[in-house]
């Protein structure tokens, strides 16, 4: 019974998500949907990445919080359009969430738009929201056994970016183990190694986006 109300609820979210897609797709905007756990650096890695695409790309942000509007203030400094939810509870963002706020961005006017999920490692990994594609990131202070624990958010992202290599010196963290564990759950993935606080490996990980988004809205 209570396998079947899951069920249930996982198959109305797709339903809309599948909906939010096509406003998306008729918008022509290329939507990403980024997800950790708390304090991996999920606001810091969008004003890099907006920063650089300012200028080439319209972009927007639809930031998910439990409370609170931070987050969104920090990347509404950039002069994009953001929409700041907050769940009041709930651990992650749904397409229905998604859904409602759509019509408070100029969804016309961006060609790319992040949506940055609630700050957990769970539960934001099972809900599509319409996306094109999910990254995931993890603050290699988690700690290298994140992937072996975790690996339903390794599964769904397109890309895994290793937030605060900066750090790798201090930590006893395995490094290699966290890529290798991470490709055998999902050998698509692609790894990036980035500090945001030191500004390595920004570049290539927006090189790929603007890649990925080229291939995408061909192919749709
Ligand atoms: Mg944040």
């Amino acid at each position: 019974m209570k396998l079947r109300v899951v069920k249930n609820i996982l198959e109305a979210n797709d339903r809309i998500a599948l909906s939010n897609r096509e406003r998306f797709k008729k918008a022509g905007v290329f939507v990403v949907n980024i997800m950790s756990a708390p304090g991996a650096g999920k606001t810091s890695l969008l004003e890099k990445t907006i920063s650089r695409l300012n200028g080439r790309l319209r972009a927007g942000v639809i930031e998910g919080d439990i409370v609170g509007t931070e987050d969104a203030e920090r990347l509404e400094k950039l002069g994009i359009p953001v929409v700041q939810i907050n769940t009041q509870g709930a651990c992650h963002l749904d397409a229905n969430m998604i859904g409602e706020v759509l019509d408070d961005l100029p969804l016309n006017d961006l060609e790319i738009l992040f949506i940055e999920n609630v700050g957990n490692l769970v539960c934001p990994a099972e809900f599509n929201v319409g996306e094109d594609i999910k990254v995931m990131l993890l603050s290699i202070t988690e700690g290298d056994d994140k992937p072996s624990k975790y690996p339903l958010m390794f599964k769904e992202s397109s890309a895994l970016i290793l937030n605060k290599i900066d750090l790798a010196p201090y930590l006893d963290v395995n490094i290699e183990r966290i890529k290798q564990d991470s490709l055998r759950i999902n050998p698509q993935l692609k790894i990036f190694e980035v500090s945001c606080k030191k500004e390595k490996g920004i570049d290539d990980w927006v090189s790929w986006l603007l890649h990925v988004r080229d291939t995408v809205l061909k192919l749709s």
